[in-house]
C-alpha cells in the first residue's frame, strides 16, 4: 500500500511506459504508471489502479518509452563548453599539452559571462539527456568568487540537482589555489541545507597542488565535506607528484586525511595495486569516465579488476557530454576492447549507476534518490526507446546498453518539475542560449589565442 501524497500540490501521473525501479534490486514494471506530487512520488502501480487513486490528476504520456530515475553524473566539467570547436594552435602530443595548451588556456580565459553561459548550455544538454543530478568540477581562474553561485543559479533555473565544486589549484600560484579554497568553504556554507544543491571541496588533481594548499584545506575543511578531485588519469599526476612532493597522489590525499567515502577520486587509470588497496579500505570512490579517456589518450580503467579489488566505481563523463547512458555504454565497450573478451563488461558495469546514486544519497542527503519508489524525489525521464523484445530485470543491463543508450530522451522530470516535455525544453531555450555563447564565443576564444601556453610552466618539460 502506497502512502498518501505527501503535500497538497496537484498529482501528475506518467503513463503508457515501462517502468524501471533503480535501486539495488531494480524491477521493471510493465504496464505500470508513476505519480508524483510537488517533488515526491507518491504511488507506483498499475495505471488503472493510479487512474482510479487520483481521479482528475494530470497525465503525461511515455508513449511507450522506457522510464528510468533521472540520471546522475558523478564528474562534468560544464565548462567545457565553449572548447567545442576550439582549435589551439598547436595538437597537443601528450596529456600534459592537452592540459597547458587547451583546458588551463580556457577556464583562464573563462569570465562571468561566459562561466553563466557554460553551465546553462550544459545543464540543457543534462536535460536533453535525462540527467537530473550532476556533479561538476569547476574553474575560472580569473574570476574564481562567487564563480560558484554563478553556477548554481543557472542550474537552479534549469531545474537541476548538483553537487558544486572549485578546482583549487596551486598551477596559477598559490594566492589562486587560497581563492579557490575559499570559494568552495563559502559555497559549502551557504548550501549546507540546500533542498537541491551542495558543495563539496575540489582539487584539480594532487599534483598541482602544494603541501601547503593541502595543510590550508585540512584545516580549514569541514568534518563530512568530501573532495572531488582528478587521480593518475595520466602517467603525468604520478611522476609530477613523485618528482614535486616525493609522494605519489593516494599517499598524498591520505596523509591528509581526504580519503573516506565521500571521496570521489575521478579517472584511477594509473592506480598502482597498492594504491588500490588503500582506496578500497577507506571507502573512496573512482569515477570512471570511458570517453574522455579514450579522447585524451590516456589509457583504460579497467573496472572490473578494480571492482573485483574491492574499490567502488562510479560513473561520469568528465564533460566531454552529458549522456550518461552513452558513457555506459563506453563503459561496456572499453571492457570488452581492453579485455579482447565480448563477454566482459557484464560483471562490473551494470552497478556503476547503482553506486551513482549511492554517492548522490550521501551529499545531498536524499536516501531514495536514483530510485522510482513512493518518497523518493521526482526525478525522473522517458528514454524514448519501446524495448523491441521482452524486458525484465535480468535483460534491463542489455536494453540499456544496446538501446536506450542510442535513443533520445522524450521527457524529464526533475523534483517535480517537467523540463523537458515530448523533446521540448520547459525551463531552457536552448536556441536562444546557443545564440547567445555564439556571440560570446569569439572574444573567449581571443583572450584563449593570447594566453601564451608556455605560461603554464608547471610541468616538466
Ligand atoms: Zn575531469
Amino acid at each position: 500500500m502506497s502512502p498518501e501524497p505527501f503535500s497538497s500540490s496537484p498529482v501528475q501521473i506518467l503513463h503508457n511506459g515501462v517502468v524501471c525501479t533503480g535501486g539495488a534490486e531494480p524491477e521493471v514494471l510493465n504496464g505500470n504508471a508513476v505519480a508524483w506530487s510537488g517533488d515526491r512520488i507518491v504511488a507506483v502501480g498499475p495505471e488503472a489502479e493510479l487512474n482510479e487513486r487520483f481521479p482528475g490528476a494530470a497525465r503525461l504520456d511515455a508513449r511507450g518509452g522506457m522510464v528510468l530515475p533521472g540520471l546522475i553524473n558523478l564528474h562534468h566539467h560544464l565548462y567545457s563548453a565553449f572548447a567545442r570547436g576550439l582549435a589551439p594552435a598547436t595538437p597537443p602530443r601528450d596529456f600534459g599539452q592537452v592540459l597547458d595548451g587547451l583546458w588551463w588556456r580556457l577556464d583562464r580565459a573563462l569570465s562571468p559571462e561566459t562561466v553563466r553561459l557554460s553551465a546553462l548550455l550544459g545543464a540543457a544538454d543534462c536535460i536533453r539527456w535525462g540527467c537530473t543530478t550532476l556533479f561538476d568540477h569547476h574553474a575560472s581562474p580569473t574570476c574564481i568568487r562567487g564563480s560558484l553561485s554563478t553556477i548554481a543559479e543557472a542550474l537552479e533555473e534549469a531545474g537541476l540537482s548538483a553537487v558544486l565544486c572549485y578546482e583549487i589549484s596551486d598551477r596559477n600560484g598559490h594566492h589562486e589555489a587560497l581563492a579557490g579554497l575559499d570559494e568552495n568553504l563559502e559555497f559549502i556554507a551557504g548550501h549546507q541545507d540546500h533542498p537541491s544543491l551542495r558543495g563539496t571541496v575540489g582539487l584539480h588533481a594532487s599534483f598541482t597542488v602544494s603541501d601547503e594548499t593541502l595543510n590550508a584545506m585540512a584545516e580549514r575543511r569541514p568534518e563530512g565535506c568530501g573532495c572531488h578531485v582528478h587521480v593518475a588519469e595520466d602517467r603525468l599526476d604520478l611522476q609530477v607528484s613523485e618528482l614535486a612532493f616525493g609522494a605519489a597522489p593516494v599517499e598524498r590525499l591520505q596523509r591528509w586525511g581526504l580519503l573516506d567515502e565521500r571521496a570521489l577520486l575521478v579517472h584511477g587509470i594509473h592506480l598502482t595495486a597498492a594504491d588500490r588497496a588503500v582506496v578500497a579500505d577507506s571507502c573512496s570512490v573512482i569515477v570512471h569516465c570511458p570517453e574522455s579517456n579514450a579522447n585524451n589518450g590516456v589509457g583504460r580503467l579497467d573496472v572490473e579488476r578494480v571492482a573485483a579489488e574491492g574499490c567502488t566505481v562510479a560513473l561520469g563523463t568528465d564533460g566531454m557530454s552529458s549522456a550518461m547512458l552513452r558513457s555506459l555504454r563506453a563503459a561496456v565497450l572499453g571492457q570488452r576492447a581492453g579485455r579482447r573478451d565480448p563477454a566482459a563488461g557484464f560483471a562490473a558495469c551494470p552497478q556503476l549507476m547503482t553506486t551513482n546514486s549511492t554517492i548522490a544519497r550521501r551529499f545531498l542527503d536524499e536516501p531514495l534518490l536514483g530510485e522510482i519508489e513512493p518518497g523518493a524525489p521526482a526525478d525522473l525521464c522517458v528514454v524514448d526507446s519501446p524495448p523491441p523484445t521482452p524486458i525484465s530485470a535480468d535483460n534491463l543491463f542489455g536494453h540499456l546498453v544496446y538501446g536506450a543508450s542510442e535513443a533520445p530522451v522524450r521527457h524529464t522530470i526533475a523534483r517535480g518539475r517537467v523540463l523537458l516535455e515530448d523533446f521540448r525544453h520547459m525551463t531552457l531555450d536552448p536556441l536562444a542560449i546557443a545564440e547567445e555563447a555564439r556571440r560570446a564565443a569569439p572574444g573567449l576564444w581571443e583572450r584563449f589565442h593570447a594566453i601564451d601556453p608556455a605560461r603554464c610552466d608547471w610541468l616538466p618539460t
